[in-house]
């Protein structure tokens, strides 16, 4: 009644997605990647749903992620910072718990004088740059890593990793060049557990080493360009706020970018970019209202939506009527192949005026 739409969110369908992998990339175990909130989904309780389901390894992308989460989770369950140690996080990386991901000769460096000055010895993994350019060590500092072990004295290596840049397209000849790298690297760390696959690497026809660092499959997005074999996860559903009857030529919204050529039935909807709705899909994107596809005419306001509704039966047309943005008609990735953009931008900027409905993961504790 008070919000503009209601996002639900399936953690049964989630929970289902993360069983799905597990068997998909057996024997390898799969890791949540829980940055950005759980892709906007709230990571603390996508976390809990993974680990009871038996996950044991989470990722978030900072460390303030992992100082949020952290305390949410059991002790032992290791939470690795994916982009690394910035200078002088160094005390309070170790003072949360987590685990960095080292990047660079300087990152272990840093990790290593903390270990070194506390006497201790501290968890870290070490990531390799096999050829996206983004993190991880380049080739020369490789081999400088490999040439000196003692760059690594008090410090714990627990995975090799590596990311594929171009996983979601699997006839891509960059993939079998990165694992080819990859496992010339990871020969040099013999017996440590070794991490290349994202959500899209688990569908590439190979094995998948040690570790798959599952994302956007978990949630409900598709892995690649092929069918999506993941269950929904995210549902999104807004009601028509107002309604009204135009004649031929009137134009519609900001600018009136949008001018009907027949005598229209308009629905406003309460939701708009504020509400993370892309503005691009301005007389470009779409609606479903009783299993009928509506088009977006005029521009996405800030906190509203204008379709055309003209053929939709006049039964299902009021206030308060069910509108579909995300659901069984549109999908996810449908809406963001409309924007331009990928269903990972759509589901990380879901806005927060939505209402969120839980649809809880079945109990398993009995059951183990
Ligand atoms: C975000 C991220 C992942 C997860 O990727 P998906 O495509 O969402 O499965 C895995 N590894 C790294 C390094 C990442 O940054």
């Amino acid at each position: 009644m008070t919000a503009g739409a209601i996002l639900t969110i399936d953690f049964e369908a989630l929970a289902a997605n993360y069983r799905l992998l597990c068997r998909q990339v057996a024997p390898a175990q799969v890791a949540g990647v829980v940055k950005a909130d759980g892709y906007g989904l709230g990571a603390a309780h996508v976390a809990r749903t993974l680990l009871d389901q038996g996950c044991r390894h989470l990722f978030v992308a900072l460390l303030g992620e992992a100082r949020t989460l952290k305390p949410e989770l059991p002790q032992d369950v290791p939470l690795y910072v994916l982009n690394g140690l910035m200078p002088g996080a160094e005390a309070e990386c170790a003072a949360i718990g987590a685990i960095p991901v080292l990047n660079s000769l300087d990152q272990i460096a840093r990790w290593a004088a903390l270990a070194a000055s506390r006497n201790e010895v501290l968890p870290g993994v070490l990531q390799v740059d096999t050829g996206m350019s983004r993190m991880g060590l380049p080739a020369d500092e490789i081999a400088a890593l490999l040439a000196d072990p003692s760059l690594l004295a008090g410090i714990e290596v627990r995975l090799v990793m590596s990311h594929l840049a171009c996983a979601d397209e699997p006839a891509d000849p960059a993939n079998a060049e990165q694992v080819r790298r990859f496992e010339a690297v990871c020969a040099g760390f013999p017996g440590v557990p070794r991490s290349l696959d994202n959500s899209g690497g688990a569908f590439l026809g190979r094995g998948h080493l040690d570790l798959v660092r599952a994302g956007i499959a978990m949630y409900g997005g598709a892995p690649n360009d092929g069918p999506n074999p993941m269950h929904a996860v995210v549902a999104l559903d807004a009601r028509i706020a107002q309604l009204r009857t135009i004649p031929v030529g009137t134009r519609v919204g900001y600018g009136l970018t949008h001018q009907v050529l027949r005598e229209s039935r308009i629905a406003t909807i309460p939701v708009g970019y504020a509400d993370g709705w892309p503005r691009c899909l301005g007389n470009r994107g779409s609606a479903f209202v009783a299993g009928m596809r509506v088009p977006v005419v005029g521009r996405v306001s800030m906190d509203s939506i204008t379709l055309d509704v003209t053929d939709v039966p006049a039964e299902h047309l009021y206030p308060g009527a069910p509108v579909e943005l995300i659901g069984p008609h549109q999908t996810l990735d449908a809406v963001a192949a409309d924007a331009g953009t990928i269903s990972y931008e759509i589901l990380t900027q879901l806005g927060h005026r939505y209402e969120r409905v839980h649809v809880p993961a079945h109990d398993r504790s009995t059951a183990r």
